[in-house]
């Protein structure tokens, strides 16, 4: 039962002394998109019998563990339609939840040091102004007179030729957004149950029937599993297979430094990227190691890596102290795209494969997978990302877009 729907003791959202015997939705995973998903759901649909089940604490995924970085300067039509629809509800989020994210539109630079990368640069930003996103190609002279304290010539190796300049790019404070969507999801009725892992799912004539939870069995007809790097796990719970698999992906972040830089700058040839934070620490990310695990452990080899290639480009950081490192579980896809929608389980719909490049989606695939799981029927934005594309080969080509840009 509620302890209080108040919330007198100033907490965020009501807490459970029990689960109910059954729900008509129950979400499995209260990372950003599963509360955003709870969220529409409640608002836009009036499903409020709904359960949220998390494992862990809400937003200790992959939500509270990236980077932030939020665009829509991807490379396919779906693509950018889709991360578009989000840059649009990203922009009144905090409105929408009477809630500061920190939502904070800096500018997106995408380097390129080769002729190759220079071409790739120009398609994306033909393909965007193409759908309406603001994105153009910029020459040296730009980026200089923008960037002044940048080395261009990237210590002498890796000259910067040009840049995709997205000026929509943004980051907003990630704890926050998953609070905001489950303070709003618990305010109009759902339940937000932490610690409470699902164990099973349990399965009558290809339809979904219920879930097995660490505290006892709910019957349920719709699940929606939005567990991110546990997706291959909850899968195997409902005899499905995805060409899912599991990297680390770290990241870390300095000591506080007055503001200099506005924009986030990215290299996909140096493998890195930077953006200063409301706070002033320098936020840092690379690529995904390159193997596969699940786990969150991160490494020294990593923070080396990742220092030296970000002194090529500002060598005046030299001095700066490195003050946390960690790592999430990326469920990448072949293609770089995420699965969305209904699968050959009734009742059992996906959101997932969401590698590293999933929060800037928060909005939209909630709001897309609250259509989806109300109604039963997939919403125009999403049909593209089907589970189904690997078994016809209908892929959605995206790495070139969506790897080390997150
Ligand atoms: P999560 O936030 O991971 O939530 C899933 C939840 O499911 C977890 O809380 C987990 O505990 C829970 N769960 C798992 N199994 C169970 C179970 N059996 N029972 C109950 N609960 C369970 N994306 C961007 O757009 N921009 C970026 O700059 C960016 N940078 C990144 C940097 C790093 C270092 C990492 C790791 C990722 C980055 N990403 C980025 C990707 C992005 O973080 C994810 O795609 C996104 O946060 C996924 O959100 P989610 O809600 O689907 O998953």
């Amino acid at each position: 039962f509620a302890l209080s729907r108040e919330h007198p003791e100033g907490r965020m959202f009501r807490t459970y002394a029990d689960l109910k015997d059954s729900y008509d939705v129950v979400i499995i995973g209260a990372g950003g998109h599963g509360l955003a998903a709870a969220y529409y759901l409640a608002r836009d649909h009036g499903i409020t019998n709904v359960c949220v089940l998390e494992k862990g604490y809400i937003g200790g995924g992959n939500t509270g563990r990236n980077t932030t970085i939020v665009r829509s300067n991807y490379i396919t039509p779906e693509g950018v339609r889709f991360y578009d629809a989000s840059i649009k509800l990203w922009e009144d989020l905090s409105e929408d939840f009477d809630l500061n994210l920190f939502y904070s539109r800096r500018g997106h630079y995408t380097l390129a040091h080769t002729d190759s990368a220079l071409r790739t640069m120009r398609w994306r930003a033909e393909v965007n102004k193409h759908y309406g996103v603001e994105s153009e190609l910029v020459g040296p002279e730009f980026i200089q007179r923008e960037l002044p304290m940048m080395d261009m010539s990237c210590g002498g190796h890796a000259p910067v030729l040009g840049a995709l300049y997205h000026a929509p790019g943004a980051i907003a404070r990630h704890d926050a957004v998953a609070w905001g969507y489950g303070r709003g999801a618990d305010r109009r009725g759902v339940e937000i149950h932490q610690k409470t892992e699902v164990t099973g799912i349990s399965v009558n004539s290809g339809k979904v029937h219920g879930v097995q939870t660490s505290r006892g069995f709910i019957h349920t007809e719709k699940i929606l599993c939005a567990v991110a790097g546990s997706t291959p796990r909850l899968l195997s719970m409902v005899d499905l297979q995805s060409p899912i698999y599991i990297h680390p992906l770290q990241a870390m972040v300095s000591e506080p430094t007055k503001p200099w830089l506005n924009p986030i700058i990215v290299s996909g040839s140096l493998h890195v990227y930077i953006s200063q934070s409301a706070r002033g620490e320098l936020v840092l990310g690379a690529s995904l190691d390159p193997y596969e695990l699940h786990s969150t452990r991160s490494t020294l080899d990593f923070t080396e890596g990742l220092s030296a290639h970000i002194l090529e480009l500002f060598p005046f950081l030299s001095h700066v102290k490195i003050v946390r490192q960690w790592a999430g579980m990326a469920d990448m896809t072949p293609d770089f795209a995420p699965i969305m929608g209904k699968t050959p389980v009734e009742g059992f719909y996906l959101d997932a494969g969401w590698g590293t490049w999933g929060f800037k989606a928060t909005p939209v695939a909630g709001k897309t997978m609250a259509h989806t799981v109300a109604s039963d029927s997939i919403h125009p934005l999403i049909t593209k990302f089907s589970l189904e594309r690997f078994r016809s080969y209908a892929l959605t080509g995206e790495k070139s877009a969506a790897s080390v840009g997150h």
